[in-house]
């Protein structure tokens, strides 16, 4: 069934932003193959109502700069492998979707044309328009960013109505709900809020690009079985970001 002939979901595009951890399962570190399979079903769930969907996926799980910049090695290096890995992870997202009969392109903000499509605004948006699902890699080809803001600008450019931050929490919470049981749930919060009080759902610049973007950022459990399709037809727990 088409997005639109769907009065349950409000979408046509989406970006749905998955940290690299997300694809590690219970493992400390890397890729877990079954892991990765589940997220893939959860992501052709929504493909299959004719949702657009666009992916940035970390690579917190192989690499990040700032740990390697603790250790001594100098930060852009470390930075740029941070966004190698984030393609090493798009990759197997694409493999995972591609297995199941959801059609990929892989788009880097760094060239390598052996290995996936540059970056090129108008030939993404043609991508999303036929349908294929379309991973941005390598963040924003910039050291000193992170793939959250990657997800927020590709999703200014690419006229997404929301950004889907799939996380292991059902939403933003006051004070970290795993140490304090009492922490209350935000079901709305604004960008401000977000950027005063340090509530973590993504780092400040991309919060601002959101904000100036009027993009509104959903946070919800990627643990919770049919939870992307749940939330996007604005079932189930979440927080909304905005405002
Ligand atoms: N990175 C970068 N520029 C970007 C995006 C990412 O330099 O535009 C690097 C940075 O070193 C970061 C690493 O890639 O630590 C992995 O990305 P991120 O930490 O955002 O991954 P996540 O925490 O979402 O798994």
């Amino acid at each position: 069934m088409d997005a639109a002939e769907d009065p349950t979901v409000r979408y046509g595009r989406v970006m749905l932003k998955i940290s690299g951890e997300a694809l590690m399962g219970d493992q400390g570190f890397g890729l877990h193959p079954p892991t990765v399979a589940r997220i893939a079903a959860e992501v052709k769930t929504v493909h299959d109502l004719g949702v657009e969907i666009c992916m940035v996926i970390g690579g917190g799980n192989i690499f990040r700069g700032l740990q390697g910049s603790a250790q001594g090695m100098e930060r852009t290096t470390a930075d740029y492998m941070g966004m190698l890995a984030t393609v090493m992870n798009a990759l197997a997202m694409q493999s995972a979707l591609e297995s199941i009969g959801v059609f990929t392109r892989v788009i880097s903000a760094i060239p390598m044309d052996q290995v996936c499509e540059p970056y090129i605004r108008r030939r993404a948006v043609r991508h999303l328009e036929k349908k294929r699902v379309c991973i941005f890699a390598a963040g924003t080809g910039n050291p000193y960013f992170t793939t959250d803001t990657a997800a927020t600008l590709r999703a200014s450019e690419m006229n997404c109505e929301a950004i889907f931050k799939g996380t292991k929490v059902d939403g933003v919470y006051d004070r970290d709900p795993k140490k304090h049981p009492d922490a209350r749930r935000y079901e709305t919060v604004s960008y401000d809020e977000v950027l005063q009080k340090h509530l973590g759902v993504m780092d400040a610049s991309a919060i601002a690009l959101a904000r100036d973007n009027r993009l509104p950022i959903i946070v919800f459990s990627l643990d919770e079985p049919g939870g992307f399709r749940g939330i996007l037809a604005g079932n189930g727990t979440f927080t909304l970001v905005g405002g």
